[in-house]
């Protein structure tokens, strides 16, 4: 399964965060595909949308759909050249797939910054780094193993040595791979060397409890911002301690406490969605009277992939799928109704699945 690592400075609030996660995470027990493991939170995702469905099918039971966010610790100064559990360090994040790098936005006195003063901007570039440096010896061993091929023109090894040249430069720039524009084809030359600075990442800026209602009045936010824009990632300002007080709360009691606080919504969530979408999943519903649930789907995935997530039989016997929008089957108020109206449609195999179809799918068995 795909997976976001959960990556940060010493004391930025990483542990809080990740123990949020955990407290607020889901049973295990029901998503077998999840890894179970102390540094591996699964999180539902919330989804509006699958709600307004229960109202309007009442099955016997809702199943929300799951991920998992991987708590990365022990990144220091120094972790390319082996410093504190550097290389350990390395080949977790090399395993996840999305990075949500955690900085410290909040002043407290109290709190020991690694570097002695509260600098986003120094921090995340001191982590980049790091990873930076990585992916530089990376791509010169690489180099050095391609070049000879290169040079007696073999085309594959030529084409890889011409890729590597551009990442190489950026890498000396101490940007990130993933500031380069390659292209499609580009891309899959290097996918195997699974370069940590061309995983997607977005920033979770974790500001004081008073400065969350007003994210706008933190400077460091409002640099994490600009920075972030130039690489277009995300950024999601939580209050990593209000998380955590949140995710010990359930149902009436959270709601008058987010009320009290007065926040539409956790932090958390906007979190998950934001880094569910940088993973490139995307949910498709199945809606029956039995059950209506939620399946995370690779984006880009065909009916008969899509189907083989429910189960295999799904995907080998696949004969069609009758699929319908969620916002068409909304607005016309009920299965029936979509039908009447034209709205749903039967697809074949090679039909590209898109965020929020709700399927039946036909099978032999
Ligand atoms: P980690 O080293 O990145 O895992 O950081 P921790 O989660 O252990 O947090 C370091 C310290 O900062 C702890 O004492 C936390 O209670 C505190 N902390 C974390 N998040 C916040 C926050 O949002 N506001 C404040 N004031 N303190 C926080």
């Amino acid at each position: 399964a795909l997976t976001t690592g959960i990556v940060g400075l010493p004391n930025v609030g990483k542990s809080t965060l990740f123990n949020a996660i955990t407290q607020a995470g889901a049973e295990s027990a029901n998503y077998p595909f999840c890894t179970i493991d102390p540094n591996v939170g699964i999180v539902e995702v919330p989804d509006e949308r699958l709600y307004k469905l229960t109202e309007l099918v009442n099955p016997k039971k809702t199943v929300p759909t799951a991920f998992e966010f991987t708590d990365i610790a022990g990144i220091v100064k120094g972790a390319s050249k082996g410093e504190g559990l550097g290389n350990k360090f390395l080949s977790h994040i090399r395993q996840v797939d999305a990075i949500s790098h955690v900085v410290r936005c909040f002043e407290d006195e109290n709190i020991t910054h690694v570097s002695g003063k509260v600098d986003p901007i120094e921090d995340i570039e001191t982590i980049n780094l790091e990873l930076v440096l990585a992916d530089l010896e990376t791509v010169d061993k690489r180099i050095q193993r391609v070049e000879k091929m290169a040079k007696q023109k073999d085309k594959a090894s030529l084409a890889e040595f011409e890729v590597l040249k551009k990442v190489k430069e950026v890498l000396e720039a101490e940007k990130s791979a993933r500031s380069l524009d390659l292209t499609e084809d580009e891309k899959k030359i290097i996918h195997g060397l699974h370069l940590l600075t061309m995983k997607p990442v977005l920033y979770v800026a974790n500001v004081s409890e008073d400065d969350l209602l007003d994210p706008a009045g933190n400077e460091y936010v409002q640099r994490v911002r600009e920075y972030a824009a130039e690489e277009n990632a995300e950024v999601i300002v939580i209050c990593a301690k209000i998380e955590s007080e949140i995710a010990e709360l359930d149902g009436e009691e959270k709601k008058a406490f987010l009320e009290e606080i007065g926040i539409e919504e956790p932090g958390l969530d906007k979190l998950i969605r934001a880094a569910y979408k940088l993973l490139g999943l995307a949910t498709y519903f199945t809606a029956g009277v039995q059950e209506v649930r939620a399946w995370t789907f690779r984006q880009g995935m065909k009916a008969p992939q899509a189907a083989g997530i429910i189960h295999t039989d799904f995907e080998r016997g696949f004969i069609r799928a009758e699929i319908v929008a969620y916002e068409d089957l909304m607005e016309a108020g009920s299965m029936a109704a979509a039908k009447e109206k034209g709205k749903v449609r039967l697809e074949g195999k090679d039909y590209v699945v898109q965020d929020g179809d709700v399927i039946h799918f036909r099978f032999n068995v």
